[in-house]
């Protein structure tokens, strides 16, 4: 572990307050993050209220090699909001949101919470998509792409993404949008936090008073998942289907009966009026008659809940593009299902298309446009002894499966580092590779799913 002592004695005197360290009563609570397992003890945590705390921050830490984490929402699987010894930069504090509701923007910065940003902005009946739980923070799940209930109306969060402001490695902070900076701001739009710290972004947003949405539960067969899988590909782009499979927990608002069972849960958004939604749902009710069925209009930010369980779950998940579920493949995801161990074993896969193939490839680092269909296969325990187990659980239902190697970064589980090479098709990682040497040429924000600067890697 480098000494951080003098480190630690100038932020202080920058910073003051703001600098947490392990004797003071905050460190515990800055160390939590959503996924647990082995402790991970930065020697400080820097407290961000503005701009310029996180400039001098980078500014003092950058030049001593010493690690620094990024943490927003704290969501990342492989804990990168964390580093041992090292010292993170929590931007929790930052919060600040400027709604321009006659332009239909808003700067937001990054320390929200998707549920914070989106209740602000639904108040005015407006909204910007991000995924399907609230308390991911605006930070990472843009900078990774941003795949949501509105993506296949309104695309992805970073085609959403006006402009930004950027603390680079030199510690400058500089807006990065189609006319400033172009490199950087296609960059930043899928490429992660790996070419300086984003401390707002400017959003565009949509007219969103209500949807119609909620839940389908479906009795779960390899015939149900690949019939609603492949009609969640082809339903009209305004229905949203993201398709959960799993062995039922015995969670209170599943029926007892169904508690030990195979279960298809639907989550359901349809962006427009209500008619036009049941027409939309009645063919996934032919497919087997609903267990469950809570869908209503509703405001969006009534989708978009938070963790209702105080949980810290420890596993392993694998993700991979696919063009379509046979029957077959259906069978092979049920089985494996059946055939699981760990507490909380899904396979979840996502319906893409839609608004997210009106951009061209080249237009942001998030280069996957024209697939179908995205696949996430998780087994979380609270209990890290049984890792292994879980990842060799996840790792047979990926090599069963995948028809190439591609992959989505929010989607990551833990992943060797040389799978992010698998994140960026074509030119996308060279072209990445070259701003990161001109924005991050010492490779100070690398506590990520990290590109090397070509003159590094
Ligand atoms: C329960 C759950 C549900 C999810 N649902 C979805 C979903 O529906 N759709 C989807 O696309 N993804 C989803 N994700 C994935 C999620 O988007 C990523 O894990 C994301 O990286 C989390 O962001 P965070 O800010 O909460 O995490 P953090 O751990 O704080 O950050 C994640 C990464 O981004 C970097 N970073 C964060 N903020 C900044 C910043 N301002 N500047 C520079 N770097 C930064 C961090 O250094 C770290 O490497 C989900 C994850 C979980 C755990």
């Amino acid at each position: 572990m480098p000494d951080t002592t003098e480190l630690i004695e100038r932020l202080r005197a920058t910073l003051g307050d703001a600098v947490v360290t392990a004797e003071d009563e905050r460190y515990a609570a800055a160390l939590v993050v959503f996924y647990g397992g082995e402790p991970i003890r930065p020697a400080a945590v820097v407290l961000a209220q503005t701009p310029d705390d996180v400039a001098s921050t980078v500014r003092l830490v950058a030049p001593t090699g010493v690690e620094l984490a990024i943490r927003s929402g704290g969501h990342s699987s492989d804990r990168f909001a964390l580093c041992d010894g090292g010292i993170v930069l929590d931007l929790s504090g930052m919060k600040a949101l400027s709604i321009d509701a006659e332009e239909r923007t808003a700067w937001a910065e990054t320390g929200m919470t998707v549920r914070e940003y989106t209740q602000a902005v639904g108040e005015l009946g407006l909204a910007t998509g991000f995924g399907d739980i609230g308390d991911v923070g605006i930070g990472g799940i843009t900078l990774g792409g941003g795949l949501g209930y509105l993506s296949r109306v309104h695309g992805l969060t970073i085609d959403n993404v006006l402009a930004a402001e950027v603390v680079t490695a030199d510690g400058e902070l500089v807006v990065a949008d189609e006319h400033n900076h172009p490199d950087l701001f296609w960059a930043i739009r899928g490429g992660g936090g790996n070419f300086g710290v984003v401390t707002r972004f400017k959003f565009r947003l949509w007219d969103l008073p209500t949807l119609t949405g909620g839940m389908i539960v479906l009795p779960g067969s390899a015939e149900a998942l690949a019939a609603v899988v492949d009609y969640a590909a082809n339903a009209p782009e305004e229905l949203t289907l993201m398709v959960n499979s799993m062995v039922a927990p015995p969670m209170p608002f599943l029926p007892e009966a169904v508690h030990g069972k195979l279960v298809i849960m639907l989550n359901v958004a349809y962006v427009g009026d209500p008619e036009s939604a049941e027409a939309a749902l009645a063919p996934v009710r032919a497919i087997a008659e609903p267990l469950i069925e809570q869908v209503a209009e509703m405001p969006y930010a009534a989708l978009i809940p938070e963790q209702a369980l105080d949980i810290h779950p420890v596993g392993s998940a694998r993700t991979m593009f696919l063009e379509a579920l046979t029957l077959e493949q259906a069978q092979f995801v049920v089985d494996h299902l059946r055939s699981a161990t760990a507490p909380m074993a899904s396979a979840g896969i996502r319906v893409l298309g839609g608004a997210i193939d009106r951009i061209p490839v080249d237009a942001t680092a998030y280069a996957h446009r024209g697939r179908r269909l995205l696949a996430n296969f998780a087994a979380y325990t609270f209990d890290g002894s049984e890792v292994a187990e879980l990842e060799d659980w996840v790792d047979e239902l990926w090599h069963e499966l995948k028809q190439d190697d591609a992959a989505y970064l929010n989607f990551f589980g833990h992943e060797p580092p040389r799978r992010v090479r698998d994140v960026y098709p074509g030119a996308t990682w060279e072209r990445l590779q070259r701003v990161k040497a001109r924005y991050d040429p010492d490779n100070v924000f690398r506590r990520n799913h990290n590109i090397a600067p070509v003159s590094v890697g």
